[in-house]
């Protein structure tokens, strides 16, 4: 059983870690290095035009991390966070094979 006491512990705790994930999620989260382990293994480019179309036969010219569905940046920002790659920012000029179009 849970006491007040134990309640009014555990409240602050768990705002600080919303606060602390949404804060590694947010505008001031790295930015994705195309060197990183997942993000080369699913040929992450700032650029997408230097995308590897050999490497990744779904790519197309005009698909980006700013038209796809796990960008969650708004219109207009260079860099946001994206669903595949938590914690880290990409740019909305990049792209990687998890591309998926925007709905
Ligand atoms: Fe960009 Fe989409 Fe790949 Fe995320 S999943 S890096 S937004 S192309």
């Amino acid at each position: 059983m849970t006491s007040r006491r134990d309640f009014i512990r555990i409240v602050p705790l768990a705002g600080a870690a919303l606060l602390a994930s949404r804060t590694s999620f947010g505008a001031d989260a790295p930015k994705l290095d195309p060197k990183d382990p997942q993000a080369a293994a699913l040929g992450y480019v700032a650029d997408a035009t230097k995308a590897d179309k050999a490497k990744f036969a779904n790519y197309a010219a005009g698909h980006d991390c700013a038209n796809c569905h796990q960008f969650q940046g708004k219109a207009g920002d260079a860099f946001g966070p994206c669903l595949i790659f938590g914690g880290k920012q990409v740019s909305s000029h990049g792209w990687c094979s998890a591309w998926v179009k925007k709905a």
